[in-house]
C-alpha cells in the first residue's frame, strides 16, 4: 500500500533532494572564513594558563628551587612522578632532589602537583610539541625537566601568575627569591 512516508521517500529519491541538501551546505561554508589551522605552518596563540608539559625552576642564582619534598608526588592522581630526596650536605637540615622523574605519558596535566608545591618549583609551560616513536623518551627526568624550566622560564612564571600562585609584587618577589629562609638561632624569651 502507498503511504505517504513511501511517497517522501520515492519523491526524495528522484529529485536528489539529499544531495541538494549537502550541496547547500557545501555552498553555504565555502562563503566563511576557514578556521583550519595549517599546522605546523601556523601556530594558535596559547593563552598563559595553558597546561602544556611541566618543568622544573630554579632561583635567580641558580640555586634548584626543589625541596625534594614529595608534596607534589603525593598530589598527583595519575602516580606519575617519583621524586628521591637526599640531605643537603652543605646547608644543615636542608633537602633537594637527587632524582625526579615524571612519566609524561601519564600525565592528565590537572595541575595538581604545581599547586601542592610549597616552593613554587614546578610550572607547566606552553610547550606541547614533543610527540616521538619512542615511548621511553617520555619518561621526563630531573635534567629534562630543568631544561624545560630553562627554556620555557617566562611561560611558566605566566603560568604561575596565571593561576594567582605566584603575584608579581613585592611581598612575593621576597618569598620566591630567599625561600627556604636560612636556618638560624633564636633568641630565647625573656624570663
Ligand atoms: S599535572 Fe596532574 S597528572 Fe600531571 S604530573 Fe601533575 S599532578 Fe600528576
Ligand atoms: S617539586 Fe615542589 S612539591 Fe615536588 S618535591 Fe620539589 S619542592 Fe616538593
Amino acid at each position: 500500500m502507498d503511504t505517504p512516508a513511501q511517497t517522501k521517500r520515492f519523491l526524495d529519491a528522484v529529485l536528489f533532494r539529499e544531495i541538494w541538501k549537502a550541496m547547500k551546505v557545501t555552498f553555504k561554508h565555502m562563503l566563511h572564513r576557514p578556521m583550519t589551522f595549517q599546522y605546523p605552518r601556523e601556530k594558535r596563540t596559547i593563552p598563559d594558563a595553558h597546561r602544556g608539559a611541566l618543568g622544573l625552576l630554579r632561583y635567580d642564582n641558580g640555586q634548584e628551587r626543589c625541596v625534594g619534598c614529595d608534596l607534589c608526588e603525593v598530589a598527583c592522581p595519575s602516580r606519575c612522578i617519583k621524586v628521591i630526596s637526599e640531605e643537603d650536605k652543605s646547608l644543615p637540615l636542608q633537602r633537594y632532589a637527587s632524582e625526579f622523574y615524571i612519566d609524561i605519558t601519564k600525565c592528565v596535566f590537572c595541575g595538581y602537583c604545581v599547586e601542592a608545591c610549597p616552593v613554587n618549583a614546578l610550572a607547566m609551560t606552553k610547550m606541547y610539541e614533543y610527540s616521538t616513536h619512542d615511548k621511553r623518551t617520555l619518561l621526563f627526568d630531573k635534567e629534562r625537566l630543568y631544561d624545560i624550566g630553562e627554556q620555557h622560564l617566562e611561560d611558566a612564571k605566566k603560568y604561575l601568575y596565571a593561576h594567582n600562585q605566584e603575584d608579581d609584587d613585592e611581598e612575593s618577589r621576597a618569598y620566591r627569591y630567599h625561600f627556604p629562609q636560612p636556618i638560624g638561632k633564636t633568641e630565647a624569651p625573656d624570663s
